[in-house]
């Protein structure tokens, strides 16, 4: 089951392990004040897998044409 960071609208955030179908139905409630008016956090981890397709360009292709990564 993925892991979420999640922040409620009374400002609580917090991490969980939940199915998608948790987080759909909206089963997932805030500790704090139980709430599931929830949205997501976007944490580094996350930031850093939307980066990896761009990272696997290489930075000196105008020299290698892109070689030296291979
Ligand atoms: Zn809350």
């Amino acid at each position: 089951m993925p892991f979420y960071d999640l922040k409620c609208s009374c400002g609580e955030v917090f991490n969980i392990m939940a199915s998608m179908s948790d987080r759909e139905n909206k089963r997932i409630k805030c500790p704090k004040c139980g709430s599931n008016e929830l949205e997501a956090v976007f944490t580094n981890v996350n930031i850093i897998q939307s980066k990896e397709p761009a990272g696997a360009e290489c930075p000196n292709f105008h020299k290698c044409g892109g070689m030296c990564c291979h």
